[in-house]
């Protein structure tokens, strides 16, 4: 079993990639274990940046391999908001919900979709950055009281529930989160002799 740091300290983040990854020989822990270490600001201009400058950053102060992700909503009628900005486009959940549908009043394009990059480090460097996305419709009102963020207001195509409305294990099983899990665990199959130092 092999320890694996996952930059985030939120919970739910952290919580999904636990169970996403429960059959891994890996034991997964996230920045509450750290406690000491201090605030990554991300400082990025895209998911890509601010993942690989939250792996690195975990990598190096935890000493052990790390990855992170970053993650946030991309609404086409919006131009792509609330994008990087996801985590911060009002102060809480709630907040964010409301100001998200307050813009999207009247607008009749509803497509949207999450992104997901995961930046995995090791060896003092990025190993590999994975991107993963969902795409779905912004509906008018929240449903549902499960998962987290905008997942009350999001419905992916395909499916009539909202992510807070699905059972969880259905969530992770199609979301942007899982399908960058997904990518990053076939690339370390197929690469661990690389790891292999590493891990
Ligand atoms: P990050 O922690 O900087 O990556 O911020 C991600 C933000 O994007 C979260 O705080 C949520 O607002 C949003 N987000 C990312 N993934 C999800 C998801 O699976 N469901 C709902 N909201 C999400």
């Amino acid at each position: 079993m092999f320890r694996v740091v996952a930059a985030t300290s939120n919970k739910h983040k952290l919580d999904e990639f636990k169970k996403m990854l429960k059959d891994q020989n890996a034991e997964i822990v996230g920045l509450d274990s750290y406690p000491d270490m201090p605030p990554i600001e991300e400082t990025g201009k895209t998911f890509r940046e601010n993942a690989e400058i939250k792996a690195l950053a975990a990598h190096e102060y935890c000493d052990a391999p790390a990855f992170a992700d970053d993650s946030g909503l991309e609404i086409e009628a919006l131009n792509g908001a609330p994008g990087i900005y996801s985590a911060r486009y009002a102060d809480t959940p709630e907040a964010r919900i409301e100001r998200v549908l307050k813009e999207m009043e009247g607008k009749t394009n509803r497509n949207a979709r999450f992104v997901c990059v995961l930046s995995i480090a090791g060896n003092g460097e990025i190993i590999e950055s994975f991107e993963g996305e969902v795409r779905g419709k912004i509906i008018d009102a929240p449903r549902g009281t499960g998962g987290f963020g905008y997942d009350p207001i999001f419905v992916p195509d395909g499916y009539d529930q909202t992510f807070a409305e699905m059972p969880e294990e259905l969530k992770n099983q199609i979301s942007h989160r899982a399908r960058a899990c997904q990518a990053a665990m076939e690339f370390i199959e197929d690469e661990m002799s690389i790891l292999d130092d590493e891990f």
